[in-house]
């Protein structure tokens, strides 16, 4: 797809997530809803949960406590947000940040499809337990977080939430190991290497960031 396809498909998904009411979180207070923000030649991709106070003001992912620190992670791998797309599972602020439900997960759920599909990103990085279950069903964070599951030309790694590691200082060195972790996947994805993959028919993508 061509740049200002691109730009044109998600785009159009914006506009339809604004007037979405496919689900309940529509009419529970949104001020704004957050599509997703970032490149939209993104190489990395990070999925997290759902608006929180300052999105939902702002329309935009990750601009709280949590987006600050999620800066901070990428910066230590000399990344900026500008750099990735970050997107949320549901496009909508859940009442009190509650968690949410399995409807209306999906129910937005081929929204967040869609982008991926358009950004086409190399790899998936999940925050938190509700973007990894999209790929990692009976995953639990403890467990696999950090460990890169290679699929369908892609890599999905889960990673746990910043939240949760700004709840629990003893997650943060962890979180930012498994993020030292991801530029070796970066580094592997720009060599062309994807191992337990069939070898890719046209040449591999090369990671623009560098
Ligand atoms: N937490 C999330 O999961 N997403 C955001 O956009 C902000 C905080
Ligand atoms: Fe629509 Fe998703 Fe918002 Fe629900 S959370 S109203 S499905 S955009």
């Amino acid at each position: 797809m061509k740049p200002e396809e691109r730009q044109q498909a998600l785009d159009a998904i914006a506009t339809e997530v604004a007037a979405c009411t496919q689900c309940p979180l529509h009419a529970a207070g949104r001020t704004r809803t957050v599509p997703g923000d970032g490149a939209i030649n993104a190489d990395i991709m990070f999925i997290g949960e759902a608006p929180g106070f300052h999105e939902d003001k702002q329309g935009l992912p990750f601009v709280g406590a949590s987006g600050k620190y999620l800066e901070e992670l990428l910066a230590g791998i000399g990344l900026k947000r500008g750099d990735v797309f970050i997107a949320n599972v549901v496009k909508c602020r859940p009442p009190e940040n509650r968690d949410p439900k399995p409807d209306e997960m999906a129910a937005c759920k081929a929204y967040l499809d869609r982008q991926i599909e358009i950004i086409d990103p190399v790899i998936i990085a999940t925050l938190g337990r509700f973007s990894m279950a999209r790929y990692f069903p009976n995953g639990k964070i403890t467990k696999i977080h950090g460990q890169p599951k290679y699929e369908g030309g892609r890599i999905y790694f889960p990673l746990f939430h910043p939240a949760a590691a700004l709840r629990n200082a003893n997650l943060k060195p962890v979180m930012e190991a498994d993020f030292q972790h991801m530029t070796e996947l970066i580094a592997e994805v720009r060599g062309g290497n994807m191992p337990d993959e069939e070898p890719p028919d046209e040449p591999p993508q090369q990671l623009s960031l560098f």
